[in-house]
């Protein structure tokens, strides 16, 4: 196949993966001007669709972004907020100014300190070398904070462009959709215009006669548990709606599954105490002794112990324990990379956690 460029968005046209930049089915390449789905979406329907993007190509859009004058939105999910960080940002960005936008706030149980979930970001912000203009809560699936956050962008990029980053997931492509449809009549549409000098699929969205909004692909953060689960199974662990904690009364030698997907083994506590667990709540926890825990695994992974279902079990890598000693002085959480978080109160606690290899388990102090 000769080589063929998006007249959008200058991607080159692929016809094998839809979820890549590029992608065209084969029967668009024979029109004149071919424009990859992603496009074509955006010109008839005025909507955005997220595509993936390699590492190596990753850090090419990086640099272009840099090369520009604008203002960098970085979207993260509130749900995975240190696993949906983007690694090696703040090397690129040049001088362009930061937003960090949490997205997905709705899922977050309601008696949370918002003001404190915003100072904890500008932290974690820190911790990856971010240095960041301001913080917004909101959620683009229930549009809590959206107006506001829209209003701020709008001030804060004084005419200038707008290059909304994110890894996939973050709900990236339902931000700048909500964005587009609060813009524009009903059945006015956007045409997308090629962005000058990439390759990458860059989308540019006009704002005015001058600037872009532009949505970039998302990159794949290969230490999220998405990563490794089908479409099915991350429905399940994906949240859809306010996280109700569940609270495990543990002690020593206890364990809890969470499906199949992690583990967590409380080796020693100094006294039976509360384990509170925020997870989708469509996943099962399953309570049992760490001594009969992996019998239980070999035997129920994938029926009692899901997702994955049985048919995904074997796609997944296997788990891996890592051992963590928490500090007695804080309450503690675990957090399982896109699988959620395990409160640990304080007190003197070692525990096991497993997550699939490759899939990464942190501690924080707690945010709740
Ligand atoms: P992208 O890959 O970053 O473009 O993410 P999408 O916009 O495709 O969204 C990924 C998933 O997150 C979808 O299932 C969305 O419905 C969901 N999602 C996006 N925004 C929100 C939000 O604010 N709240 C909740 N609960 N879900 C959201």
């Amino acid at each position: 196949m000769e080589t063929i460029y998006c007249q959008g968005c200058g991607a080159k046209i692929q016809t094998e993966d839809e979820n890549k930049v590029g992608y065209a089915p084969v029967s668009a390449l024979e029109r004149e001007d071919v424009i990859c789905k992603r496009c074509f979406r955006l010109k008839h329907y005025n909507e955005v669709q997220d595509v993936d993007l390699t590492d190596d190509d990753f850090l090419n859009l990086l640099h272009e972004i840099g090369d520009h004058d604008g203002l960098v939105v970085n979207i993260v999910d509130l749900f995975d907020v240190h696993g949906s960080f983007v690694d090696g940002l703040n090397r690129f960005v040049g001088q362009n100014e930061i937003i960090l936008v949490g997205n997905k706030v709705d899922l977050l149980p309601s008696s949370i300190n918002l003001n404190k979930v915003k100072h904890w970001m500008k932290r974690v912000a820190k911790e990856f070398g971010l240095k960041v203009k301001d913080v917004y809560l909101v959620s683009s699936k229930t549009g809590t904070n959206m107006e506001e956050c829209a209003f701020e962008l709008e001030r804060l990029r004084q005419g200038r462009d707008i290059f909304v980053v994110g890894c996939t997931n973050v709900g990236k492509s339902t931000f700048i959709n909500y964005l587009i449809n609060r813009s524009i009549e009903q059945e006015q549409v956007i045409t997308t215009s090629y962005f000058p000098g990439t390759t990458l699929g860059f989308i540019d969205i006009p704002l005015d006669d001058q600037s872009s909004l532009i949505d970039t692909p998302g990159i794949i953060n290969r230490h999220q548990m998405a990563h490794y689960l089908s479409k099915n199974d991350l429905k399940v662990i994906t949240p859809d709606k306010e996280v109700k904690p569940k609270v495990f009364q543990l002690e020593s030698d206890q364990t809890l599954f969470f499906g199949a997907l992690a583990r967590l083994d409380i080796d020693k506590v100094d006294e039976r105490k509360g384990f509170v667990c925020y997870v989708s709540n469509d996943i099962h926890i399953h309570r049992t002794k760490t001594d009969k825990a992996d019998l239980l695994y070999d035997q129920h992974a994938g029926e009692l112990l899901s997702p994955p279902s049985d048919e995904t079990l074997d796609e997944m890598p296997p788990l891996e324990p890592q051992t963590l000693q928490l500090n007695r002085n804080h309450k503690q959480d675990i957090v399982f990379s896109g699988l959620g978080w395990v409160t640990v109160p304080k007190g003197k606690t070692s525990v096991t956690a497993y997550a699939p290899k490759g899939v990464r388990i942190i501690v924080r102090d707690a945010i709740i």
